[in-house]
């Protein structure tokens, strides 16, 4: 691109997007004259998922904006917490994000996830027809048209990544009523109303409380609890159980 050339003041946050040589505050960047802000935002790096309000000279400026010559655009993060309006908050996890997955079930998130790769065109179609907001750390996964909605997962460390995603969305939390195998909803189960699903030795040392309506995964109170435990509590006490009023 060589047409009009514009300065660029990126948030600290997404400057990762960037090409290094531009992770400065502020930096020079020629534009083709006639493709609009979010699309000249998009191609110096950041996935459209990303950026949030964008600023031209001193006012907030629509992505379809087409830059001018020695314009100054900001470019923010998402409001934190995001809105996602038109339906119920669910997600949608790519291959990679497997334990984040887990851990969101386990919190009572709707989480879809496929462990074997699908590929990123029908795991954007994925999202579109079942609105689900697609989490990644592909950034071209995230630029793909199809997507109804995508957030960019910052950390590589599953408990970062956790906090990343309750922070950012701040989904309504109900730990344990959610499978972590498949999704499906948790009822209340005891040992009498499951015998045939329990090991001998698990059924004399634990107690059932809740089985998967959906794949009848039996869940009991097992040795690897505590664990799992801490890490609801920790959840709980930093993004609390209360649902959003927007969530259906
Ligand atoms: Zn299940």
């Amino acid at each position: 691109m060589n047409g009009p050339e514009i300065h660029l003041e990126v948030a600290p946050e997404l400057r990762l997007f960037l090409s290094p040589e531009r992770r400065r505050r502020r930096t020079a960047l020629a534009t083709d004259g006639s493709s609009a802000l979010g699309h000249v935002v998009e191609s110096a790096g950041i996935p459209p998922t990303e950026a949030g309000r964008l600023v031209v000279d001193g006012r907030p400026a629509a992505p379809s904006h087409i830059p001018r010559a020695g314009e100054t655009v900001e470019v923010y993060a998402v409001d934190r917490p995001q809105q996602v309006p038109g339906a119920p908050l669910r997600f949608l996890l790519d291959v990679h994000l497997g334990t984040l997955a887990r851990r969101l079930r386990l919190l009572g998130v709707d989480t879809a996830y496929f462990s074997e790769d699908i590929g990123d065109p029908a795991l954007a179609r994925y999202s579109a027809e079942h609105r689900r907001v697609l989490l990644s750390r592909d950034r071209g996964l995230l630029r793909r048209r199809e997507l109804w909605a995508g957030a960019y997962v910052y950390s590589d460390r599953p408990d970062e990544q956790l906090r990343d995603v309750l922070g950012r969305f701040a989904p309504g939390l109900a730990p344990w009523t959610r499978c972590t195998a498949c999704n499906g909803e948790l009822v209340p189960a005891s040992k009498e109303s499951v015998p045939g699903r329990i090991e001998d030795g698990t059924e004399r040392t634990h107690d059932v409380f809740a089985q998967c309506v959906a794949c009848e995964r039996v869940y009991w109170r097992g040795a690897h609890h505590h664990r799992l435990e801490a890490i609801v509590a920790d959840a709980l006490r930093e993004f609390g159980p209360a649902p959003r009023p927007t969530d259906g």
